[in-house]
This record gives C-alpha cells, structure tokens and sequence, in this order.
C-alpha cells in the first residue's frame, strides 16, 4: 500500500473516527455516478506538453527537459516552477516575492497528480521552494493543507533550509511603499504573476502546480487562490487541468479552475472553458474594471486555452509541436 494511504487509513482507524458499521453502512456494490468524461473524443493526443501562466520560458524549459527524458508530469511542474521559486529578480512567486503590509514575506502553493491526491501550503515564511513543502504534505501526511507557523515547522522537519525571503530590491520597495501605505489591487498587466503549470507526459498522465507571494501589501494572514485546490488549480485525469493568475479573491468566489475543468468535461474545449470561466466572475461584478484573472486550461488531448479579463495575459507552451509564447484574448479589449 502506498505510505500516503497507509498514513490515512492507520490514523482513521486508530483515531477510532471509522467504526465498522459506519464502514458496512458506506459499502455500496453500486459505481457511484460521475459523469464521464465521455464527450471529449480521445484523438491522437499531443503528449508531452507543458504549459504556464505568462512567459515564464526558464520554468517552461525546465519542465520540459523533465517529461522529454521521460519523466513524469509531478516532477516536470514541480520542478519547473522552482526555477521561478529561485529567481529573486521574479518579485511575485518565491525569494524576492513582495511582502504583506507588516513586511512579512508570506508564500503560497500547491500540487496535484493524477491520482487526485494535493498537497498546499498557506502564508508559509522563511522558505524558499514552498511547491516542494506542498509535494511533501501530500506524499508524506495524512493532510492537505498546512498554515503558517505550522508549514514552516513542518518544512524544517522535512528538511527544509530557513532563508531570508527579502531581497535589496523587494525591501527597498516595501520601504518606500510604507511611505504611503497605499493598498490598491491593481491590474498586473506584466509578465511577472503567480505561475501555474500544467504537463502531460508520455503516459498520458496530467499534474499541476501553482505557486505566489499573493498581492504585494495584503493584509497580513491574506491567502489567495492560488494554494486552494479548484480555485487556484484542479486537475482531473480524465478531464484535463486548469490554473489561475490575477486577484484570487475573484477566483475563489467561482472555485474558478474546478469551474473549468467541469465545463470541459461537460464538452466545452480549454479555450470556451476559461472564457465561460471569466465571464463568470465577470457576471458578479458587473461593469468593474479594476482587476485582472488570468485562466490557462489543458484538456486529456493536449488541447490548450486561455482567457482573461483584461488585455495582457499570455501563456508559455512547449511541445514537440514548438515553443511558443500565446496570447490569450480578453473580456475587455
Ligand atoms: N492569484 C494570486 C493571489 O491572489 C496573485 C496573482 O496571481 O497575481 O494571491
């Protein structure tokens, strides 16, 4: 049996929570009815593939060297968005991420695989690869989310190195920001947000992985889409995936990525998927323009799509088909 199931079985039993006539009352010789996913028609599927929110071409390379030497897609996401976990000029995911109003540098993330199983980590510090805490809660606990202090202490014990996260240039800015002390949730129109992945590799087998600092200056304990799994990421094997950038607030308020993911398998394709998705979001806030979401989506053929609220939202593909940087269209032109 798998450690991670094992864990989970051994600490329902013990803890007493599972008696047997609860387990004999849930026992059912009867499937259980999910729709299948049997309206997209299984082609000849582009396989492997990768893609990510906005031009993030070190993290998509890094991914792809992964799936081309054959390796699976939970390493490839993972190990490509550690490339932008790393790189302290990326002032919005990871070391040199911005920090909340108080000068805490907090960081969220999570992974899924094919299996369904997910691991998060929420306003985490002192750490720089929280995709890899994240990975660790999901392989090696009975849990999927950990918080804060908790994350932190958890991420020591897995062996995780304690690091300043604050760069010259995040704690020059922090400085002049408390000038103002301005808090406004601007438009990121930049090639520089939380980045999601998405890989298929030569199985066929999809997985996903999202990582941020959040809204630069949030109010301290803000925690955004990006680490809850449906808002920020979902994956499904028999469907596809779908990731999340812009003001997570909105995201969650649809469980936005699970959102599109649905729709796909009701028939919709990425791209009428991430569109129905904005405009979603854009139905509860009529006529408001000060925001930006960003959703990139993969269905089980490799088929890929984007849409965004606002001009400005790419994505980063590779395949054997290219590499290419894709520009999605909008709600507002
Ligand atoms: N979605 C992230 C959050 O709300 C931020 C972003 O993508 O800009 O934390």
């Amino acid at each position: 049996m798998e450690r991670r199931k094992f864990i989970k079985n051994s600490s329902l039993s013990a803890a007493g929570l599972v008696s047997a006539s609860t387990l004999a009352a849930c026992k059912t010789d009867t499937k259980p009815e999910v729709a299948p996913a049997s309206t997209i028609p299984v082609q000849t599927a582009v396989k492997p593939i990768v893609v990510c929110t906005w031009n993030f071409f070190n993290a998509t390379e890094k991914a792809w060297e992964v799936l081309k030497s054959g390796g699976n897609a939970l390493d490839a996401v993972e190990q490509g968005v550690r490339v932008e976990e790393a790189d302290e000029t990326n002032e919005t995911v990871g070391k040199g991420g911005r920090p909340d109003r108080d000068g805490n540098v907090t960081l969220d993330a999570c992974i899924m695989d094919k299996d369904g199983n997910c691991g998060s980590v929420v306003c985490m510090q002192n750490i720089v690869h929280p995709v890899s805490v994240a990975r660790k809660v999901m392989e090696e606990t009975p849990h999927i989310i950990l918080a804060g202090k908790g994350a932190e202490k958890f991420a020591y014990e897995q062996g995780f190195k304690k690091e300043d996260l604050f760069t010259e240039s995040t704690r020059k800015q922090y400085e002049e920001w408390l000038k103002t002390s301005k808090y406004e949730t601007t438009i990121n129109i930049e090639n520089h947000d939380t980045i999601g992945m998405l890989a298929i590799d030569d199985n066929g087998d999809i997985a996903g992985a999202c990582t941020t600092s959040g809204m630069a200056y949030k109010v301290a304990g803000r925690v955004g889409d990006s680490p809850i799994i449906g808002a920020g990421l979902f994956i499904d094997n028999e469907v596809g995936g779908a990731t999340a950038t812009g003001v997570g607030e909105e995201v969650i308020r649809t469980v936005g990525s699970f959102l599109i993911v649905e729709l796909m398998r009701q028939g919709k394709s990425p791209q009428e998927a991430c569109e129905e998705g904005v405009k979603r979001i854009m139905k509860k806030n009529e006529g408001r323009k000060d925001f930006q979401i960003g959703f990139l989506a993969i269905n089980k053929n490799g088929e890929t799509g984007g849409y965004c609220v606002h001009p400005g939202f790419t994505y980063r593909e590779y395949s054997e088909n290219g590499h290419e940087n894709r520009e999605v269209t909008s709600f507002y032109e």
